[in-house]
């Protein structure tokens, strides 16, 4: 049987259409298998060698993203420019848009990403609720900081940060000379310490006509700041889960975002029963912590758990596609094999694949470090307390030995 035509519903994409990624991790690896079932191939650009993408992609191109030849040969040969990390040069998006290939989402919508204070400036002037911030490129501007959101608070870089990297907690304003010498001379941010209830997220996809498809409010929780379970649907008032969605959408909307974007929230207490806080925090239940322009970590479990998931949304946004339906199926709940579960040598798979229900995904990394994500696991069930007992029972069977 021939390929579907696609080219019939996006006329200016070669059918089937190449999908050119930036990065090369377990984001591209998964988009490139979801991509593949809807016939469309998939090409790989990082400094890297068999990659988690690379080893499923129909091309692997392993070059500097600094060298702007190599990243040129690249954009000439796929149809649309995308990213599964969104800390590559900003040539990359000026170079595909010279050679007339669509970058999808935008080079502008990376620039804003790229740096927590432009980021947190965007959110700020588009009137969403933001954790309260300040820029800090000096020891006085710290102390000033510090003056006005007061400790606890929390200093970060505003470059390259990730899972808790470049970052430090100040509880006492004494303690500002230390913590800027850890940012190592690089510009930071400051941001008030959030008494928050739970971490949530939503992850959303917007298609080249406006369209909006938001997956339902999950919660996750994390452990040595990576995330470790996401639990789906997040258990909180309807309310909250809409408002959640609706805050997605604006942002998306404000920064024409055409593509793939989780926006990760510190849901806080009930006004009455807040902690006294210095600094006021905004009316509503939700602060943005962060937002990542591409498919996360926290939508994972739309693989088994919605009819339409993360990577399959982002295949069609970037193509020009219709989105697929994000309902939820079953309540689902997602547990991450990080490096650690290696320490005393290979996890018995066997062990967990004798749990019916667990669907193991692993990335195809060779190298088990601390904190590496290598793999998750992702169960559905009756209920999402059923689908978290499972799940961690799953994962503790891999070094039950
Ligand atoms: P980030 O890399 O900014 O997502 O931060 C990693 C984790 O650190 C978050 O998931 C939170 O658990 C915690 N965190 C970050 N910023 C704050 C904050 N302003 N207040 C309280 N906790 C925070």
């Amino acid at each position: 049987m021939s390929t579907p035509n696609l080219q019939s519903l996006s006329p200016n994409l070669q059918s089937p259409p190449v999908i050119g990624v930036f990065g090369s991790g377990q984001l591209g690896r998964m988009l490139a298998l979801a991509a593949h079932r809807l016939g469309m191939r998939v090409h790989t650009f990082s400094p890297q060698r068999n990659t988690p993408a690379g080893q499923v992609a129909e091309q692997e191109f392993c070059a500097s993203y600094r060298d702007r030849e190599e990243v040129r040969a690249f954009v000439t040969d796929v149809d649309v420019v995308t990213f599964e990390f969104e800390n590559v040069p900003a040539h990359v998006a000026k170079i595909a848009g010279e050679e007339d290939v669509p970058v999808r989402p935008g080079g502008h919508v990376l620039h804003a990403a790229q740096n927590r204070l432009r980021e947190k400036n965007f959110l700020a002037q588009a009137g969403l609720p933001v954790t309260p911030f300040a820029p800090v490129h000096s020891q006085a501007d710290l102390e000033q900081a510090l003056a006005k959101l007061e400790a606890p608070a929390v200093l970060k870089t505003a470059a390259f940060g990730y899972d808790g990297k470049g970052q430090v907690k100040i509880d006492d304003p004494a303690q500002a000379a230390s913590a800027w010498e850890e940012m190592g001379g690089q510009a930071a941010i400051l941001e008030a310490f959030v008494p928050f209830e739970r971490e949530v997220s939503v992850v959303a996809a917007r298609s080249m006509d406006g369209a909006f498809a938001a997956f339902p409010l999950v919660e996750n929780r994390h452990a040595g700041h990576i995330l470790d379970v996401t639990i789906a649907p997040a258990q909180v008032s309807p309310d909250v889960a809409a408002e959640a969605q609706q805050l997605t959408q604006r942002l998306m909307e404000a920064l024409d975002v055409v593509g793939v974007l989780c926006v990760e929230f510190f849901l806080l207490p009930e006004p009455e029963v807040r902690l006294s806080t210095k600094v006021e925090l905004p009316p509503g239940r939700l602060l943005i912590n962060e937002m990542a322009p591409r498919p996360h970590n926290s939508g994972h479990w739309t693989i088994e758990g919605a009819v339409t998931s993360q990577f399959e949304q982002q295949a069609r946004a970037v193509c020009g596609l219709p989105l697929g339906s994000a309902q939820q199926v079953r309540p689902t709940v997602m547990v991450n094999l990080l490096g650690e579960l290696w320490a005393k040598g290979e996890p018995d798979w066997a062990a967990l694949l004798a749990f019916s229900t667990a669907k193991l995904h692993l990335y195809g990394k060779s190298a088990a470090r601390p904190g590496r994500k290598m793999g998750h696991v992702t169960v559905t069930a009756e209920t999402a307390q059923e689908a978290w007992g499972i799940a961690l029972a799953a994962r503790k069977s891999l070094v039950g030995r």
